[in-house]
């Protein structure tokens, strides 16, 4: 790839369809809904829809109507659920739409089935349990109550049970195991009680890679099927990562020993001669700022590795490129991904900045230009077209 933006993340949709596949075999018969919330993890919902569209998948999560209409109008035309809860704004949308939702308490069912009734349209919700997550949820002693509210609401129709793990980072735990016997319970009540029988999802990346079985009709990852796992589980070998992320040198210039370099002047060249790099990629693209302060960022050039020196700024951050020979305005760097034999993962920015690698791909900035390196799937017919 030649390198005609200032910063650009590079998705193989490949990569992405051969993670989806290993996820639906080990998935077993269940279902996998992908997650594509936060524009699919950063790496642009619509073409990403559409690489799962190809694939055959049967539903997707989003994470609020705007990020479902955006799909809706780019002519994805499969099953989308809303994971969380809506404000009573998003409704209309919702309905016109056919989109679904998650709910919580009675009151929200109560709402929900007045404005469905008074749009003349049916509303599509997945109960969820909060199991252990103890946010959004009715707490289990309350599904059977929430369930026959939905049950009385002719304009709501219940398609889905649903909880969600509190654990991410893919260490099977005894409170994972807890969480999911209480869903297994809830479910099994609502089928004695109403006759029901919902759709059953509740596993997200790291329950599906520590094998927690069973699973239910469905299972919702996300962050897996980007090829990162928090954790670097086992059963996650042979996930290939699918976004790298690029810019380019911009400017070089030799400083004398006892030169600051950026804001704060926190970083000092002590080497008689340092040969710095000025990189177009700063903390408005999603570098995140702790970068800079850790002292422990790095970025490959050339196929070798080079400190970030001194504190990210919005838009550039600079290296030291004094022992990488033939450095020139132009280079492409690297600060996620390969080059050459060396690689850096979105895990191990993650690591340098405190944070979690999901955090990393969902904040690369809107100026961050996605370059897919496949075609993206066409639309299914009849829909129109916007670009990702
Ligand atoms: C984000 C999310 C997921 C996916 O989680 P990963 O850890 O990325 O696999 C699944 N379910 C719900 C409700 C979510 O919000």
């Amino acid at each position: 790839m030649d390198s005609q933006h200032r910063a650009w993340a590079e998705i193989s949709l490949g990569a992405f369809r051969r993670n989806l596949q290993r996820t639906q075999s080990l998935a077993g018969g269940a279902a996998v809904w992908p997650v594509l919330k936060a524009n699919a993890y950063g790496h642009g919902a619509v073409a990403i829809a559409r690489a799962c569209a190809a694939e055959g998948v049967a539903r997707l999560g989003v994470g609020d109507s705007a990020e479902a209409m955006q799909l809706r109008y780019s002519g994805v035309k499969l099953p989308l659920l809303v994971l969380g809860t809506v404000i009573d704004a998003e409704v209309p949308n919702l309905l016109e739409h056919q989109v679904e939702v998650g709910v919580h308490s009675e009151s929200r069912v109560r709402k929900l089935g007045s404005l469905a009734r008074a749009y003349g349209k049916k509303l599509g919700v997945h109960l969820k349990v909060d199991t252990g997550m103890g946010r959004l949820g009715v707490r289990p002693e309350a599904v059977l109550r929430v369930a026959h509210a939905i049950a009385a609401e002719p304009a709501l129709q219940l398609r889905g049970l649903m909880t969600h793990f509190a654990s991410s980072l893919g260490t099977r735990s005894s409170f994972t195991d807890g969480q999911h016997a209480l869903f297994l319970a809830a479910a099994a009540e609502l089928h004695q009680a109403l006759g029901a029988r919902p759709l059953l999802h509740c596993s997200n990346s790291a329950a599906l890679f520590t094998g927690l079985h069973p699973i239910g009709d469905a299972v919702r990852p996300g962050i897996s099927l980007f090829g990162i796992m928090p954790e670097n589980l086992g059963g996650a070998v042979g996930l290939e990562p699918v976004l790298s992320l690029r810019t380019q040198i911009v400017f070089i210039k030799d400083i004398p020993a006892g030169t600051p370099v950026g804001y704060e002047s926190r970083w000092v060249s002590h080497l008689a001669k340092t040969r710095i790099a000025t990189l177009a990629i700063g903390y408005n693209d999603g570098l995140p700022y702790r970068v800079g302060l850790s002292g422990n960022g790095q970025v490959l050039v050339r196929g070798q590795r080079c400190p970030l020196i001194g504190t990210i700024s919005m838009d550039y951050c600079s290296i030291d490129i004094t022992h990488v020979e033939h450095a020139a305005v132009g280079d492409i760097v690297t600060l996620i991904g390969k080059d050459g034999r060396d690689s850096i993962s979105a895990c191990d920015v993650a690591r340098v900045a405190g944070t979690i690698p999901y955090e990393i791909t969902c904040r690369l900035g809107a100026r961050v230009k996605r370059c897919y390196l496949e075609e993206i799937p066409a639309l299914e017919a009849g829909a129109h077209s916007i670009t990702p």
